[in-house]
């Protein structure tokens, strides 16, 4: 190679350290590393920009001035290098301000050391151009080996951190940090060959091409693959050993860590998953299906559940993290599976359903029961229990200026049915009259069995005259009846005896009291018939009544 060829080369590797320092610098707010990405490429610069001026120029000067230049630049990588591997190994780790002043002391007294006239050849001779204007022959000083040892020293704790966090870590980080370690590693054995092979004071240097590869690589792995975006504080110890699926997606959706149990999950949502999930979109690890589905659920209290797949359903709590600048960093999801618990919740809802259905049951069974308590069992009217409290409940509804009125309705001769036809025969003639009485009762009235073959039809709302209409269509319908008994067509009568409310009584007992004497004279003058109770006698002298009371004194209509 030409001088002027290795001078191109490391122009073009002066560029390329260039940005990439700039590229770092600009986001040194993000992670320290970037800051010390910088500073190992602005040395890389510097000693590629110095490899430039010595092929280029090739004065005595230049030559002169390389020296300092390549300790100082050579510093600044050392120093790079250290800070980079320590911050990847722990990314809570800073280097404090003693650390740095430390650091810095031995390039700067490398750096003085080679200008120093009295020391500048115990560092490095032969600087100047051979007199013959060939190549000149270097000459390490014992300065300067035992500069390039106390390097190596230094970058070999600095990547002995690196290698023990390689060690312990898992995934994504696990990962880069072996590319880091297998550039570093490159640029190191760069350094030894090109360093031994220049050991006759001859040749190039070649270890910043070297040092720029790693740091191109750096850059790719901390700002395009993720590393150190977020810190893994206490990891192992934390997301490792929660039962919960933990998986951090950065802002483009990849998904850039995750911990033992989300990867066993996403086996499960993705049975054909196959390989390290990390580092893939989280649509293609969980399926396009799954996130959709969770997408499109409502957060409650910050989760959302969902059927992700059938059978599984997952509770997703997701929240995101910035820098402290607010930054969007990603997205940290934590995911439990809860199938169990939904299908203990559907088989509870179920249970909850069977129950009602059943509660329903026994509400209806006892509504039947207690219709049935109040019924006649023979003829289905209700019975004297039924009755008593619905007329005193009609009694006590009745407006002060309405009416009530009472039918008690008796068999004519039904000891003369039984004793013929017997007591089924009977049965079946008192379940036909009780038909008669259920067709003349209209909403609101009542019909009721009182025992025997007498029945009592409630008709609040009826005076007198509607009430002896009323008694007239029972009594014809019941005479108009035919029962076929033992072969024998026969007809049967009912007398009926009618009292009002409030003419006749206003309390229950007065009414039916009133109306049996009006049945009794029914009875009496022939059966077959309706007698009205007589109004009850007036009082010889009025007692003076409030003016809503003058009604009630008046006889029924
Ligand atoms: P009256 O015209 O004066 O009312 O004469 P009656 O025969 O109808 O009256 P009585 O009180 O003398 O007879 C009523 C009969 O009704 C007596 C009883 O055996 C009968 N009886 C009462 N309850 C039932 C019943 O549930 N079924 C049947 N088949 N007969 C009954
Ligand atoms: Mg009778
Ligand atoms: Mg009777």
């Amino acid at each position: 190679m030409t001088p002027q060829l290795w001078a191109a080369v490391f122009a073009g590797a002066t560029l390329v350290a260039v940005c990439t320092g700039v590229l770092a610098w600009r986001r040194r707010d993000r992670t320290p590393a970037a800051t010390a990405l910088a500073a190992t490429m602005s040395g890389v610069a510097v000693w590629s920009a110095a490899d430039v001026a010595v092929y280029a120029v090739a004065t005595d000067l230049v030559r002169r001035v390389y020296v300092p230049l390549l300790l100082a630049s050579v510093g600044l990588v050392v120093i790079g290098t250290y800070v980079l591997a320590r911050t990847v190994s722990d990314p809570s780790w800073r280097p404090a301000p003693r650390r740095t002043a430390l650091l810095l002391v031995e390039p700067v007294v490398m750096v003085v050391l080679a200008v120093l006239p009295a020391t500048r050849d115990q560092v490095m001779s032969g600087m100047a151009a051979a007199p013959d204007g060939g190549e000149a022959t270097v000459t390490f000083g014992p300065l300067f080996l035992a500069h390039t040892g106390y390097s190596y020293v230094l970058v070999g704790v600095a990547y002995t951190h690196l290698a023990r966090r390689w060690m312990r870590s898992g995934g994504v980080f696990r990962r880069q940090i072996g590319i880091l370690l297998a550039s570093a590693a490159l640029s190191t054995a760069g350094n030894v060959v090109a360093v031994s092979s220049q050991l006759d004071g001859r040749g190039t240097d070649v270890t910043p091409l070297f040092f720029l590869l790693t740091g191109l690589v750096d850059s790719w792995a901390i700002f395009r693959g993720g590393l150190l975006r977020l810190v893994p504080v206490a990891r192992e110890q934390v997301v490792d050993t929660v039962p919960d699926a933990v998986l951090v997606v950065d802002p483009d959706g990849v998904l850039i860590d995750c911990n033992p149990a989300a990867t066993r999950m996403l086996h499960r949502l993705r049975p054909d998953l196959d390989g390290d999930p990390v580092g893939r979109p989280l649509t293609a690890v969980a399926g396009p299906q799954a996130v959709a589905v969770l997408g499109t659920t409502e957060r409650l209290d910050g989760h959302r559940v969902a059927e992700v797949r059938p059978g599984v359903w997952l509770d997703v709590r997701d929240s995101a993290v910035s820098d402290p600048r607010g930054r969007a960093l990603g997205r940290i999801l934590v995911v439990r599976d809860v199938s169990e618990q939904q299908e203990r919740q559907v088989a509870v809802e179920r249970l909850n359903r069977q129950l009602a259905e059943q509660v329903e049951v026994i509400e209806r069974l006892r509504a039947v029961l207690a219709e049935e308590a109040v019924r006649d069992p023979l003829t289905g009217l209700h019975n004297r229990r039924y009755l008593d409290r619905a007329l005193e409940a009609d009694l006590a509804r009745r407006p002060r200026t309405g009416q009530l009125s009472l039918l008690v309705v008796d068999v004519d001769h039904f000891k003369g049915v039984n004793d013929r036809f017997g007591h089924a025969a009977g049965d079946r003639v008192l379940t036909a009259v009780a038909g008669a009485l259920s067709g003349a009762v209209r909403d609101g009235d009542t019909a009721a069995r009182l025992g025997g073959e007498e029945f009592v039809v409630v008709l609040p709302g009826a005076g007198r005259e509607q009430a002896l209409v009323r008694a007239e269509q029972v009594r014809r319908e019941v005479a108009a009846g035919r029962h076929l008994l033992d072969g024998e067509t026969v007809g049967v009568t009912v007398s009926v005896g009618v009292a009002v409310c409030p003419a006749d009584g206003t309390s229950a007992a007065a009414l039916l009291e009133a109306a049996d004497r009006a049945l009794y004279t029914a009875k009496a003058t022939g059966r077959d018939r309706v007698v009205a109770a007589e109004p009850a006698p007036r009082p010889a002298v009025p007692a003076p009544a409030p003016p809503g009371d003058l009604q009630e004194l008046v006889p029924g209509v």
